[in-house]
């Protein structure tokens, strides 16, 4: 069997079959063809159909979010939840609410989310969800009544043993607060396991918030020490500044790295100092502003409006924001300005294209699915809490956080070993996430 034209034969159909659907194409093809050497190794993956079956999921739920806004208009945005993959557990993975949100971006969340929650180890599924709905600019009240009006809809296609929704770009804390509220009072029930990232005062975890910044750069921390190199003394560049910029730059400083730039939407922060994060958490945290704030405060800092984060010189760069942030170019840039090591926080920042220039420049590279499954892993560290109904103090969650990057470092790398050329973490974790979930769906039969 010629197991690069079977893998090239599907994704030609799969192309043909989700026509317009880049993002998802690209996640598609990225994974399917890193699996050809686990194919050849393995045949009865190829006879029991397991790769025809893993790109197709299992339930797409497409809605009406109907809502009014504080002028009694009435609005209307697009609800989705793509339930892609059940066969380790019960669907898990974030709700993404941005403008940009479309069915190609929730299938490409959802299909990486497969790899991701595997290789945590953990007993859960890929799921993904979202709208396209702007939370920017709306008032706490809009936000809220757009909530009930989105869980409105979901709460009948999720629960604890069924789909479980988090949080992702454009939601938080209190958004998960309003579509628990909303949840518990369709379902008349307090199922806690039924969302996470919930607030700590009913049945949200210690760490949770911190988890998947703090994940990313334990990962990165062993992908430096496997290379005889650390954090210590480095300059680094965090793009974004939300949940996970945030905990990336806290962490990363705390081992003993200067974080000189993070990002908005708008524009990034270039401050020499090292960033001022208590300033950034008020900022975007409490006060919900602007990045461009921040030279309010400290004027001796840079805000470049539009500008390319990735043109600032850094040794470590950890790509926080949001998908294909980081293109050829910008990875040329990268390396050029002598960037060692790329660990991705956010889904799939770097474009196929940049991935190669990491691989011709041997610029060590921590993919997404592997770098940033500290959240969802810390999710369903949530979901075990809530089952027993007991909690684990912040250590607890930590350490376990902590031993769970770890093992995901080891078995990507030692995937990489038996697989590729020893360095290569792409094919490494998606060979490692998808063995556990191929072994899974052969052994529950053709369903
Ligand atoms: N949205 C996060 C991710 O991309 C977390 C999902 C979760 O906690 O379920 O993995």
């Amino acid at each position: 069997m010629d197991c690069k034209k079977y893998i090239n034969d599907i994704i030609e159909k799969l192309e043909r079959e989700n026509p317009g659907e880049t993002e998802f194409q690209a996640a598609a093809k990225e994974v399917l063809i890193s699996l050809v050497p686990a194919l050849e190794k393995n045949p009865k993956f190829i006879e029991e159909g397991v790769v025809e079956r893993i790109i197709e999921p299992e339930r797409v739920v497409m809605f009406r979010v109907p809502w009014v806004d504080d002028n009694g208009k009435v609005q209307v945005n697009k609800g989705y939840r793509v339930q892609f993959n059940s066969a380790i557990g019960p669907y898990k993975g974030g709700l993404r609410l941005h403008p940009s949100v479309n069915l190609s971006i929730i299938k490409f969340l959802g299909f990486e989310q497969i790899f991701k929650n595997s290789l945590t180890g953990l007993p859960i599924g890929g799921g993904k969800g979202g709208s396209n709905f702007d939370p920017k600019g709306k008032s706490d009240r809009e936000i809220m009544r757009f909530c009930q009006s989105f869980m409105s809809e979901l709460a009948r296609h999720i629960g604890p043993d069924t789909d479980v929704p988090a949080g992702d770009i454009g939601v938080g804390g209190r958004e998960i607060g309003y579509m628990f509220g909303q949840y518990k009072k369709i379902r008349n029930a307090n199922e806690a396991g039924v969302l996470t990232g919930k607030g700590l005062t009913y049945g949200g975890s210690l760490g949770r918030t911190e988890a998947t910044g703090y994940g990313l750069v334990y990962f990165v921390d062993e992908m430096l020490k496997d290379n005889g190199l650390s954090f210590q003394g480095k300059t680094v560049v965090v793009s974004g500044s939300g949940n996970v910029a945030i905990y990336a730059t806290e962490k990363a400083t705390e081992l003993g790295a200067k974080v000189v730039a993070c990002s908005d939407s708008n524009g990034y922060i270039y401050d020499k100092n090292g960033l001022d994060l208590e300033l950034i958490k008020r900022l975007k945290e409490v006060e919900r502003k602007r990045i461009k704030e921040y030279v309010a405060v400290h004027p001796e800092a840079e805000y470049h409006e539009g500008g390319n984060i990735w043109s600032v010189p850094c040794d470590i760069a950890l790509p926080c924001a949001t998908q294909n942030e980081i293109d050829e170019a910008s990875a040329e840039l990268l390396v050029k300005n002598g960037c060692i090591a790329v660990g991705e926080g956010a889904n799939m920042p770097s474009t196929l294209d940049a991935i190669e220039v990491y691989r011709r420049n041997k610029t060590l590279f921590a993919p997404g699915k592997a770098a940033n499954a500290g959240g969802v892993a810390t999710s369903a560290l949530e979901m075990s809490q809530n089952s027993m109904r007991l909690s684990w103090t912040k250590e607890e969650v930590d350490a376990k956080l902590k031993n769970i990057m770890k093992n995901i470092y080891v078995s990507s790398k030692a995937c990489a070993v038996d697989y590729a050329d020893g360095r290569d973490l792409v094919i490494g974790s998606n060979i490692a996430g998808f063995l556990k979930v191929a072994e899974a769906m052969v052994a529950q039969g053709i369903v």
